[in-house]
């Protein structure tokens, strides 16, 4: 059987740090009274993205008729569709970045509320048998504590109730930040840089018992760092892989 990974000691640091230090909006930073995620300010400047969107990776498009993007349409894509939530503008800059960087693992929350209010029937239709966050390598998320992305992937796991497997994909070397880079560098920087499990799951299991994935990003650019994982999905048994990314820029 998959085993999910175990969530406790998360669960219960997530919960201390709520007792501590009440949860602040993830746009201004003000505290927010008890069962409220954003400000009514700052709701007004997180605003998901609206159709038409890209069939590949969610971004807003303008063309009704068209079904991708210009980067989509013009690269390699392994994945059998994508969600974003939003686009990558200055207020979620702000947002991953004080996640990320500064400890605001309450914004993760947010994240995963609003992924699951806009997204959550077309993940539900997709019926994922697991979701994937895209790895951090190990050093990297040892000196934060926490990889950002699996804290909104868990979340979303738990709204939902899909199980999320944040072993099945590993990053087996460190890269460069993939904002630093221009997109042939990119996918340079990448090669290599992701490898199934198989120690944990077998070809046969990963055939078996999770024919449908959607893998989860904070932040989706150029697509490299996606279309990586999916195609590590897809050459390792997995037959469809969706993508869901928190924010989406760059491109058109
Ligand atoms: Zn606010
Ligand atoms: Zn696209």
């Amino acid at each position: 059987m998959i085993r999910t990974t175990e969530r406790s000691e998360v669960g219960l640091r997530e919960g201390l740090t709520h007792l501590l230090y009440p949860r602040k909006c993830p746009g201004c930073g003000i505290v927010l009274p008890a069962g409220k995620l954003v400000c009514d300010e700052c709701r007004e400047d997180f605003r998901p993205i609206e159709e038409p969107t890209c069939f590949m990776c969610g971004r807003q498009i303008t063309s009704m008729t068209g079904e991708l993007c210009y980067t989509c349409s013009t690269s390699d894509r392994s994945n059998a569709f994508g969600i974003a939530i939003f686009p990558y503008n200055d207020i979620m800059k702000k947002a991953m970045s004080d996640l990320k960087f500064r400890d605001r693992t309450d914004n993760a929350d947010f994240f995963a509320a609003m992924a699951v209010t806009h997204a959550g029937s077309k993940i539900r239709d997709f019926a994922p048998c697991a979701l994937i966050p895209v790895p951090a390598h190990k050093t990297r998320s040892r000196n934060r504590g926490y990889n950002q992305t699996e804290l909104i992937c868990n979340k979303i796991g738990d709204l939902l109730g899909i199980p999320v497997i944040n072993d099945l994909l590993l990053r087996t070397r460190k890269t460069d930040f993939q904002k630093d880079l221009g997109r042939m560098s990119r996918r340079r920087n990448l090669e290599g840089a992701f490898a199934c499990n198989f120690e944990v799951y077998p070809r046969a299991m990963i055939e078996a018992e999770l024919p449908r994935v959607l893998v989860v990003d904070d932040i989706y650019t150029t697509g490299s760092t996606m279309e990586h994982c999916a195609s590590k999905l897809v050459e390792s048994g997995v037959s469809k892989v969706g993508l869901l990314s928190i924010a989406i820029g760059g491109g058109t």
